[in-house]
């Protein structure tokens, strides 16, 4: 599944190719995929918009147009590719064409992807509209505040892993990320999140700025089917300290597999000890 460091590769990429263009049609194959409004009434509302501006909220992508916002999200494994005039794939849903020749296709093969368009508004009040208003900041955007990030970690009665990967409490940090700032903070995932202190909830915001930034650097973690678009392979992979590794790269031991909230996480259970509450 994408995560944070592979949207933030696709939005550099999709920025970097489709700012400026202008939209002369737009085709649905698979209707479900637009959200709230009918296909009919995306295409027509989309046609003769030019991108302005592509950003990104969590793991949702934004392109902002002249009039509208287009909130795409990639869920397991959506990808968009600019093309010109090869054949279209049954895995291509929707395809943006340009007035210049060149189409941007959405292409999903597992069709859980989403897209929400709305009139053109200040950011900060579509980040109250659903579906961003279930996305708290990523520790990158400008409204990232560590105070209410640490608040709801002390009212969270779940493991620390369960609480970093809810997206209403910090977003953009997923399964693969959590487990190599978790290994780096010295925490074990199964920590009750209400127990940690301040600084170590601080540990585990710089260790999550650093993996996420070394992961965007590298172009995400390439694991199964991601490719951004353009299909540029991240190498972040080649970087992992435990996620998917046999032995600690710090002591050695052998690296275990345990189950936290239903999801595999990969923990050095010498360097990543509970908390000992009988000192
Ligand atoms: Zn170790």
């Amino acid at each position: 599944m994408p995560e944070l460091p592979e949207v933030e590769t696709v939005k550099n990429t999709l920025r970097k190719n489709v700012i400026g263009k202008e939209i002369k049609e737009v085709k649905i194959y698979y209707p479900k995929i637009i959200r709230n409004l009918t296909p009919e009434e995306f295409r027509e509302k989309l046609k003769g918009e030019r991108i302005v501006e592509i950003d990104r909220r969590g793991k949702y992508l934004i392109f902002i147009f002249n009039n509208y916002i287009l909130v795409s999200h990639l869920r397991m494994e959506g990808k968009y590719n600019l093309m010109q005039n090869e054949e279209l794939s049954k895995h291509e849903h929707v395809v943006f064409e340009f007035t210049d020749g060149y189409n941007l296709r959405y292409h999903d093969v597992r069709k859980f992807g989403t897209m929400d368009l709305f009139p053109k508004m200040e950011i900060t009040k579509l980040y109250k509209l659903a579906p961003l208003n279930k996305v708290a900041p990523d520790p990158f955007s400008s409204d990232f505040e560590f105070d209410s990030v640490y608040q709801k970690l002390k009212k969270a009665n779940k493991p620390i892993k369960s609480a970093l990967l809810d997206q209403t409490i910090v977003s953009g940090i997923g399964n693969i990320y959590v487990d190599e700032i978790l290994f780096m903070s010295r925490i074990h995932p199964l920590e009750i999140a209400k127990n940690l202190s301040r600084d170590k909830v601080e540990e585990i915001i710089n260790h999550s700025k650093v993996v996420l930034n070394k992961a965007i650097s590298l172009g995400g973690t390439t694991i199964k089917s991601f490719t951004s678009s353009h299909s540029i392979s991240g190498r972040f992979q080649n970087e992992l300290l435990v996620h998917t590794k046999t032995s600690c790269p710090e002591c050695s031991k052998e690296i275990t597999k345990i189950k936290v909230g239903g999801r595999t996480s990969y923990i050095c259970e010498d360097c990543q000890k509970m908390i000992d509450k009988t000192l």
